[in-house]
């Protein structure tokens, strides 16, 4: 009987991952994998900042919905089929020793993504599924069974009995043009986890700042995040806003990226909390200037920096504060209003938020419903996670749902 021919177009996470998976769910088959660059792998090896957060440990995660703003549902129904659990024992049966770190992030204890890549690369190599790099997929037209895909560069199409989309997110709508023969139903895209622009140049002036547990909101919406802060020479960074960006891309797409960031820079400490810590200082410290005496959760020249806000005089003595000066303060500590006037101008996005329509995605199998044999997995649909593993998870675990449905059914 003649080979079944598979078609893995991208050679990322999810693509390199439902190839080595096919190995295992469909040994029969014949499996080649496109990748429109040089090398594959290439994004793998950035992430984590070349360190790769592999996957997460889930212990701390309260709600799917809370990590994967879009795709939750789905994801809840694939996790029954590929966890963290399942990816965690994978990459170790692969030889990839991991830890798991205090933030609940796993990382390969090498801390090399370059490990994570050789594991993947070896087993597809072990099984010989063919790599062809340098070929980008411009056309998928159906056949009468199966597709024809036309690469650039290349004049004959070629055939293959199944196709597995696995391009990855693409900022562009264009970038999934090669599915519009098909008549596809995408979602238009939009950058996800970015840092913020803030119009405040003494805030700016803080950059390198970092406050352990803050919160921050948009203002008139209840989307809010809670995190690490980073001040950066732009504005707001770091998990709490990144996250925050994500809950909020498309809302803030949509507004050009100016809105108010109300920053809680206690965390989940509300106001009236505050005002007793802060009367409490003033008891404690009444004869002692403002400039010296904090609340422990910040450092001194974010405190210098509010104090100013507030057109407080840091010689101030903390006796000499009235009532209404603390409750202002106290409202600025865990209230402080900051305008956002756009995202960070440089090329940083870490995920895309959009792509395929899931509406058109069957979720047991993550085939298309109206195309057979033609599958999706990974960034390319509408499924983007928020900082700490989830994105590269979701990767495998819809790379080995793909694998294992095509295992059936070839
Ligand atoms: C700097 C950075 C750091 C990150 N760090 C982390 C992290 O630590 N943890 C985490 O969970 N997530 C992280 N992410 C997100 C994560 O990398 C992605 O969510 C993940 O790589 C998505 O996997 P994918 O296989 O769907 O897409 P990709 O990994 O993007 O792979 C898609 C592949 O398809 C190829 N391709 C595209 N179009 C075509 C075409 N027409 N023909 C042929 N090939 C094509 C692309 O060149 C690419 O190689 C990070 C992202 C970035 C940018």
């Amino acid at each position: 009987m003649e080979k079944k021919r598979i078609a893995i177009i991208g050679a990322g996470a999810a693509g390199c991952f439902a190839a080595a998976e096919l190995t295992a769910t469909a040994p029969q088959a014949e499996v080649h994998v496109f990748e429109r660059l040089s090398r594959p792998l290439a994004k793998l090896l950035l992430t984590g900042g070349g360190r790769c957060n592999l996957t997460n440990s889930f212990a701390e995660v309260r709600s799917l919905e809370s990590v994967y703003p879009r795709g939750h549902r789905l994801m809840r129904r694939l996790f029954h089929r590929f966890d963290h659990r399942a990816a965690m024992a994978w990459f170790e049966r692969e030889g990839v020793a991991l830890v798991v770190q205090d933030d609940q992030c796993v990382f390969p204890r090498s801390q090399r993504a370059q490990q994570v890549a050789d594991a993947l690369l070896a087993k597809m190599r072990r099984h010989g599924v063919r790599l062809h790099l340098g070929r980008r997929l411009e056309d998928i037209r159906p056949a009468e069974a199966g597709y024809w895909l036309t690469f650039a560069a290349q004049s004959a199409p070629l055939h293959f009995d199944a196709v597995v989309v696995t391009t990855g997110g693409s900022p562009r709508a264009s970038g999934l043009d090669f599915l519009s023969s098909l008549g596809v139903a995408r979602v238009a895209p939009v950058p996800s986890l970015f840092s913020v622009v803030v119009d405040d140049a003494e805030l700016r002036a803080l950059s390198g700042t970092v406050v352990e547990e803050a919160t921050v909101r948009l203002s008139g919406t209840k989307l809010k995040a809670e995190g690490a802060l980073l001040l950066t020479h732009l504005g707001l960074s770091g998990p709490a806003m990144l996250r925050l960006s994500a809950h909020a891309a498309r809302y803030l797409a949509e507004r050009d990226y100016r809105a108010e960031v109300a920053v809680n820079w206690l965390g989940a400490q509300g106001e009236e909390e505050t005002l007793s810590l802060l009367s409490g200082l003033a008891r404690e410290n009444a004869g002692k200037q403002l400039a010296n005496v904090w609340p422990s959760a910040l450092n001194r020249r974010l405190w210098l920096y509010l104090l100013q806000s507030l057109s407080l005089r840091p010689t101030e003595r903390w006796s000499s504060l009235s009532p209404k000066t603390l409750r202002r303060l106290a409202a600025r500590l865990t209230n402080h209003a900051l305008p956002m006037t756009g995202r960070n101008p440089f090329k940083e996005e870490f995920v895309t938020c959009g792509g395929v329509a899931l509406s058109e995605i069957n979720a047991e199998t993550l085939e298309h419903k109206k195309h057979p044999a033609l599958f999706f997995a990974g960034e390319v649909l509408d499924v983007d996670a928020v900082t700490g593993g989830f994105n590269l998870q979701a990767a495998w675990t819809m790379g080995a749902v793909v694998a294992q449905a095509l295992g059936r059914g070839v």
